[in-house]
């Protein structure tokens, strides 16, 4: 039993390196040794004393006990080895997807560049993932996340591993960094993700934005490749890549980023802004029905920020409601310039997901439309994506709005998660097609077969339409004969600033009598 027990003991010994269990394992081994002694006086003797037996009987037990509790101390060892094992793979591992998570791909960064050899790291972030996450919340979401992982990790060739970053974000490392190589793991991700996932009832489409950096070509050290990999596959993001390599000229971008929030501050408080006017016109008989207000942002050399740049950055910061603050401003006095002209129009008004988040700026929503006396209506267009980023909350602030006389209208639809459920659940009274239909009804049955469809939909849902970048004759002519309501688009004109609106007013007052 003691030599039993030393198999256990030496296991421990290897394991702990406690100096007790090898003070325990010279003791087992001396009294193995005494054992052997004992046994070979009493096989000497010719008869056994009655103590002899008793005293063998209380060794034997002794060699029991021994067994007994070395036996216990190593399994109880290996369980705590076990939980430890079990411990350190959890803070390694994302619990949702069980894939390697941010620790570990720092650690295997760590350990590329520890071995020095080259590699390529992908930062990958889903399309459309948010919006599924909005719209159907986030049980649903966790288990879109699940399978794509899985699918991703399917899909993948050996050189390569996925990481959950958390979030929809994920990363790979690819141990190569010949560009077929890696182009080969980034068509792979793109397959993985090529079918909808069925999810419960739901089929459910994602894309991936994809950005590449190498080692140790791009970037030298960890910190480095992760922020150039980011700053890549935003780029991706914001052209819809399939993937974008890290370009110096990227980062420009991201520092340009940096320089446009700290001018918009800047310009914010010293309302540097113009609000400018697009006529929206009436179909059916080409009348004025209203206009879009547009903001735009003057250089000092005459030219102007374009909206796309700086509205994008001012929604990703709180900017964006002091700048629907100041357009709001700027809307009440120029309802009474249109006033002024004898005019009774639709004023329309931007605003973005934030904005609908902020008490303060639906409260300004709400007095803007209280405190207009005048014959002007006020029209809020949001587009479909703001809506659905908290739609039990942007349906509040809508209600109370619309309560005190205002209405919405939704801004480029069909480029968006288009949602039916919205049209039915939200208050809106307008729907707007995007200009990318529009454009292209002549030539693209698909498109055509779209906005068809659109304004059908709106009839039934007694919406009105409005066609948005109506650039020619022959398209105005036919959207009228479609039954759309309502067209806006450099046919008619280009956006104008206040100053030159009276003038528009005439030019038209003048056309309409010369008819
Ligand atoms: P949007 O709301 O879809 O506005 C329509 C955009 O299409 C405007 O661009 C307008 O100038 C342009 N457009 C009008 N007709 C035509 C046409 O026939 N052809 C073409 N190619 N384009 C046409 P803009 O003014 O550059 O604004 C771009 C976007 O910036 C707007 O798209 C809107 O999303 C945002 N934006 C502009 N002003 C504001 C604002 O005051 N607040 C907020 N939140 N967003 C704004
Ligand atoms: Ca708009
Ligand atoms: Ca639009």
């Amino acid at each position: 039993m003691l030599v039993f027990s030393l198999r256990a003991v030496n296991k421990i010994c290897v394991k702990d390196n406690n100096t007790g269990w090898r003070v325990l394992r010279g003791l087992i081994i001396f009294f193995v040794l005494g054992y052997t002694g004992v046994f070979y006086y009493l096989c000497k003797q010719s008869d056994l004393a009655i103590s002899d037996v008793i005293f063998c009987i209380i060794m034997f037990s002794g060699g029991g006990f021994v067994v007994l509790v070395t036996r216990l101390s190593l399994m109880s060892l290996l369980k705590v080895e076990k939980l430890v094992i079990n411990e350190r793979s959890n803070a390694l591992h994302d619990s949702l997807t069980g894939l390697p998570n941010r620790q570990y791909l720092m650690n295997s960064l760590s350990h590329h560049v520890d071995v020095g050899l080259p590699f390529s790291l992908l930062l990958i972030d889903l399309n459309r993932f948010k919006q599924v996450n909005d719209a159907l919340g986030h049980y649903y979401g966790d288990l879109l996340l699940i399978e794509v992982g899985k699918s991703v990790s399917e899909h993948l060739p050996d050189d390569a591993t996925l990481f959950r970053l958390g979030g929809d974000e994920f990363a790979v490392i690819v141990t190569q960094v010949e560009l077929a190589q890696v182009q080969h793991t980034i068509n792979a991700i793109h397959q993985a993700l090529e079918k909808a996932f069925c999810i419960e009832s739901y089929d459910l489409l994602v894309g991936a934005s994809v950005g590449l950096s190498h080692y140790p070509s791009y970037a030298s050290e960890i910190g480095q490749l992760l922020q150039q990999a980011d700053i890549a596959m935003y780029s991706s993001k914001k052209l819809a890549t399939l993937y974008t390599t890290y370009d110096h000229s990227l980062e420009t971008n991201a520092a340009e980023k940096v320089n446009i929030s700290a001018l918009l501050k800047r310009a914010i408080e010293q309302q540097e802004f113009e609000l400018w006017y697009q006529p929206i016109i009436n179909l059916r008989d080409n009348s004025l029905y209203g206009v879009e207000a547009l903001i735009r942002w003057p250089r000092p050399d005459g030219s102007y920020t374009p909206p796309s740049v700086f509205i994008n950055i001012a929604e990703q910061t709180t900017l964006i409601n002091q700048i629907t603050g100041w357009v709001m401003q700027q809307v009440a006095k120029d309802v009474e310039h249109f006033e002024s002209l004898g005019l009774s129009l639709c004023i329309h008004l931007n605003l973005s997901a934030k904005d609908l988040q902020d008490p303060t700026l639906i409260n300004k929503s709400v007095s803007l439309v209280n405190g207009n006396h005048s014959s002007q209506k006020i029209m809020f267009e949001i587009t479909e994506s703001a809506m659905m980023t908290n739609v039990a909350q942007a349906k509040d602030a809508m209600t109370q709005i619309t309560a005190a006389g205002g209405a919405f209208s939704i801004d480029d639809f069909g480029t968006g998660f288009s949602s039916l459920e919205l049209l039915r659940d939200l208050p809106v009274t307008q729907i707007k097609i995007d200009g990318s239909f529009i454009n292209s009804i002549h030539h693209s049955d698909a498109d055509l077969a779209i906005v068809k469809s659109v304004i059908f939909l709106s009839q039934h849902l007694n919406c009105n339409v409005v066609a948005e970048g109506v650039e020619n004759s022959e398209t105005a002519t036919l959207l009228a004969s479609l039954g759309c309501d309502l067209a806006q688009g450099y046919y008619y004109s280009k956006p104008m600033p206040m100053s030159s609106f009276a003038h528009y007013i005439q030019v038209q007052q003048s056309m309409s009598t010369a008819v």
